[in-house]
Formats: C-alpha cells, sequence, structure tokens
C-alpha cells in the first residue's frame, strides 16, 4: 500500500525575464542537442525541481536582442513593432552559477521552430526566458520512483536521476526512437532502467511506456510516480497507473507535446506548467 498523500510541495520564484546567449552546442545523439547559455542575466536564477518547466522564447533572427519584452507583473509585454517570437516550455537540465551557465537538452524533431533554434545554434545566438514560476520539490515520504518519458522527458527524469540520494529505489522506463538516442544516465540511486525504442515496435506507439511498465513488479511503500511526453502515450501511462491502484496525488503525469499539433504546451494550465 502506498500513500494518499501528496508528497509534493509547491515553491514559487519572483517573475524574471532573462536574455541570454549561447556559449556552446553539444550534440548528444543525433536528434537531442544540449545547448549552454550563458549571460549576466543568468544571475539569481533558481530551478529547485527536475521537473521545472523554463519558458524560452526563440527570436525570429537569432542575432537580433532588439525585441526583448518588458514585464508588468508576471507577464511578458511585447512591442508592436517586436511582437511575441515563438516560445516553449523547457526543462532546466544544469544550471552552474560558478560557471554561469544553463544547460537545456533539445529533442531534434524537425518541424518547430524551437527545435529548428536549437539544431542550428551558434554561439553569441540570442534567446528569451522566463521562469521557472514554480518548483514542485518533493517534501514528503517516497519510498520509490517510478520515472517514465520519451525523448522530451529524458532531461528532466536525468536530472532527478543524477539528484536521488544514494540508494534510493528508482525504475525508470524512457522510450526513444532507437539505440543511438540512448544516452549514459548518471545515477547514484538503486536504479533499474529500461530504454524501450520507437522504431521497428509492433502496434500502437503510444502504448509503448504503459506497456513496458506493464511488466513490471512494484516494489512495497510509498511511490511517486511522474511521467512525461507525448500527450496520448502520458495518457495511457495515467490509465495503466490507476488501474494498479497508484492514488492520483502519488503522481505526476503531463503531456509535453501532442503528435501533429503544435504549441501544444500553451494549452497546459498555469498553474500545471
Ligand atoms: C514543462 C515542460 C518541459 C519540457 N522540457 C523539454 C525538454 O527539456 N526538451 C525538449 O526537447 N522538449 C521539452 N518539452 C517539450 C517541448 O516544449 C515541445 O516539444 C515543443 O512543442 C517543441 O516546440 P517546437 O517549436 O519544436 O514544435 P511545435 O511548433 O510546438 O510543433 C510543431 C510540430 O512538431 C511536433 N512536435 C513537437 N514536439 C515534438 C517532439 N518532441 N517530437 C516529435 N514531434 C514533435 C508537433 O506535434 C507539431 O506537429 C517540454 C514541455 C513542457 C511542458
Amino acid at each position: 500500500m502506498t500513500s494518499t498523500e501528496s508528497p509534493i510541495q509547491a515553491v514559487t520564484h519572483p517573475f524574471v525575464f532573462r536574455l541570454l546567449q549561447v556559449r556552446r552546442s553539444t550534440w548528444l545523439t543525433p536528434h537531442m542537442v544540449r545547448i549552454t547559455l550563458e549571460g549576466d542575466a543568468l544571475d539569481g536564477f533558481r530551478s529547485d525541481a527536475a521537473d521545472d518547466g523554463a519558458r524560452l522564447f526563440f527570436p525570429p533572427d537569432p542575432t537580433d536582442a532588439s525585441w526583448v519584452p518588458t514585464v508588468e507583473g508576471t507577464q511578458v509585454v511585447f512591442s508592436d513593432e517586436h511582437p511575441k517570437p515563438p516560445n516553449h516550455e523547457y526543462t532546466p537540465r544544469r544550471y552552474d552559477p560558478v560557471a554561469g551557465e544553463l544547460d537545456i537538452d533539445f529533442v531534434v524533431h524537425g518541424e518547430g521552430p524551437a527545435s529548428n533554434w536549437a539544431a542550428n545554434a551558434k554561439p553569441g545566438h540570442y534567446l528569451g526566458i522566463s521562469g521557472p514560476r514554480r518548483s514542485r520539490v518533493i517534501a514528503g515520504n517516497v519510498d520509490w520512483y517510478l520515472l517514465a518519458g520519451d525523448d522530451t522527458g529524458l532531461p528532466s527524469i536525468a536530472r532527478r536521476l543524477e539528484e536521488l540520494p544514494a540508494g534510493t529505489p528508482a525504475i525508470a522506463v524512457l522510450e526513444v526512437a532507437n539505440a543511438e538516442e540512448e544516452q549514459p544516465i548518471e545515477s547514484e540511486a538503486d536504479l533499474q532502467l529500461i530504454w524501450v525504442h520507437r522504431d521497428g515496435a509492433a502496434g500502437d506507439i503510444s502504448d509503448l511506456l504503459a506497456n513496458a511498465i506493464s511488466t513490471l513488479t512494484f516494489p512495497e511503500g510509498d511511490v511517486f510516480a511522474w511521467a512525461a511526453g507525448e500527450a496520448s502515450s502520458i495518457k495511457a501511462v495515467r490509465r495503466h497507473l490507476v488501474d494498479r491502484g497508484i492514488p492520483l496525488p502519488r503522481m505526476r503525469m503531463t503531456g509535453y507535446w501532442k503528435r501533429s499539433i503544435p504549441d501544444w504546451d500553451h494549452h497546459i494550465p498555469v498553474e500545471e506548467s
């Protein structure tokens, strides 16, 4: 039996818009690029939880910094001359205040402004970032973690696995296109790591994560289950976990994007993002 109380505590951060520049770009796999950002504006940046989301603004001309908005309260306000550029939520993968660096890992899927910006990012290119507005830190008891996601959930899962105390029981199920998209995962957790490949998979690929989880025997004790990725796939995971008796307060399931629908993250309510 697991507790029915949520282990999450939300911490709110002051709202800040930052203009940053690319320091370097590192390809982790054929379709995942790590962009390392820098800038004086990074001072005071906070990301307390592995599943934080920061909103990134992608200027159509990455060498142009003239479009920067003003901040009114918790809103960024753009001008008629410089309307709001495309923007999406991303995971702060690593923040190093000493080196003055923030890493964001982008899936390069080939179709959207964020993916295209990242694929072509060069040192000196500009990027806007607001948030994270809040962090959901684990404050309650968790005996074991169940973490599942596709490539877009992977940065958060990899960060959480790096941050978990040594010996914490954790199961991670990671869905990527193929073996070339697997990444080394560093963790001192007592980790059972399962990679699932989309390429060559039989049946509906939206069921891959849920099907992989359905084969697992769960440990006893208080679980925290977290999943993020393509919306239909995460819905299937949530349904499966409910069927297995995991109470809703013990899970956080988020559709980070939806197949064939641009800007899906804009539909996630602010209090959920
Ligand atoms: C809190 C949060 C954290 C996130 N963290 C990350 C992260 O760290 N790294 C990351 O890569 N993504 C992350 N995402 C997902 C990312 O915001 C979306 O994938 C976003 O839609 C990408 O924007 P785009 O401009 O590339 O594509 P869009 O303009 O939004 O979409 C264009 C087309 O591409 C498709 N598409 C969008 N994303 C993908 C994808 N990953 N694979 C295949 N097709 C896709 C859409 O269905 C649409 O057909 C996160 C989302 C949230 C809500």
